[in-house]
């Protein structure tokens, strides 16, 4: 019996198989960053689950309680925004161990409840069970999205330019200073704060929206590294990208240490995870336009990346060299 390392995260998934009993209840299952699910005549219902295991996730230790609350639901909103859509409400489950006072879980609540007022989501519920492994965090979350604003990674067409809506490797960086102390820079706060306590794009998929109307193709919120979610949107739309290393944003902070680390900035970016932008595809013709829009709307560029090529796989575009690159990002074994 072969063991789940030699299948894979995605292989276990596969595992499932269809599992679609009842059609007329759903849109789009397994696949996506949330499933799709019918509502009314003009939206559909989003709903997705993220999951957050101590010592996996986070590092109880190094993370703030209210960092941690706010950073869960983070996750799962950034999940939303990556189908176009506007979260509404979510569940919070929590499996606890001996860990954490009630001081400790009141920083947690104001947490979460900060980054629900912010983005106007409601608490509704949740389950709390004992955990005797590390405790864990899961956050379920519900969405609308207009029918003519649903995006999926399977929308990307050829021709298409791609772009990402901010800096990428910061998060990796983040976690890079708190795993070696002894690592300094300027500005290291920003880089903490990229990991610790990220924002989801769920204003900026609103700009996208308006500025980008049916010219915005596939979607992907990156939680997983640049490359993995280009594969993403490369499998699901039976495309090839391109990704120019050169055209990649990134912080000067973050630069600044991946040098002091001896590692590749661009190897952060695209391997890294949990920078929670948005990457994307914008039909070729109209995209100088929406760019423009969206910096007039945002008073922040679209940064545009790469292109959408016929074919499949991933490839780096550096100088003369385009070699093709894994969908390693982070995976869980
Ligand atoms: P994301 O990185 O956007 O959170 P994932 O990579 O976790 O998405 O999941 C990919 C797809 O597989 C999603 O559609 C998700 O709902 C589905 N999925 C993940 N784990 C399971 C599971 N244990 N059972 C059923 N579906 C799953
Ligand atoms: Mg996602």
């Amino acid at each position: 019996m072969a063991d789940l390392a030699s299948i894979g995260e995605f292989g276990l998934i596969d595992l499932i198989g269809d599992g679609i009993f009842a059609a007329e209840k759903i849109i789009k299952g397994i696949g996506d960053d949330c499933a799709v699910l019918p509502f009314d005549e003009t939206h559909y219902q989003l709903i997705s689950c993220d999951m957050l295991n101590d010592g996996i996730h986070f590092l109880y230790d190094k993370i703030s309680p209210y960092q941690l609350g706010y950073k869960a639901v983070a996750a799962s909103l950034s999940d939303i925004a990556a189908m176009g859509g506007t979260p509404s409400n979510l569940l919070l489950s929590i499996g606890l161990t001996q860990e954490g006072t009630i001081g400790w879980w009141q920083e947690f609540y104001r947490g979460v409840s900060d980054i629900c007022r912010r983005y106007r989501v409601n608490i509704a519920g949740g389950d709390t069970t004992k955990s005797n492994g590390g405790l864990c965090i899961n956050v379920t979350v519900l969405g609308l999205v207009k029918k003519t604003e649903l995006r999926l990674r399977s929308h990307a067409c050829v021709g298409d330019r791609l772009f990402v809506t901010g800096p990428l490797g910061g998060s990796r960086a983040g976690l890079e200073l708190l795993l070696r102390p002894e690592i300094h820079v300027a500005d290291e706060a920003v880089l903490l704060q990229q990991h610790l306590q990220p924002e989801p794009c769920c204003q900026e998929i609103r700009w996208l929206n308006q500025a980008a109307g049916d010219a915005l193709h596939g979607l992907n919120d990156i939680s997983d590294g640049l490359a993995s979610e280009c594969w993403e949107i490369a499998a699901a739309s039976g495309v090839g990208i391109v990704i120019e290393a050169e055209a990649v944003p990134f912080l000067s902070e973050t630069a600044a240490l991946a040098k002091v680390c001896g590692n590749k900035v661009i190897d952060w970016a695209l391997f890294g995870g949990e920078d929670y932008q948005l990457v994307g595809t914008i039909a070729a013709a109209q995209a100088e336009a929406i760019a423009l829009q969206y910096q007039r709307q945002s008073g922040k560029p679209l940064h545009w990346i790469g292109q959408v090529i016929a074919g499949n796989g991933v490839f780096l575009q550096q100088n003369a060299d385009k070699t093709p690159i894994k969908a390693k990002g982070y995976a869980h074994f």
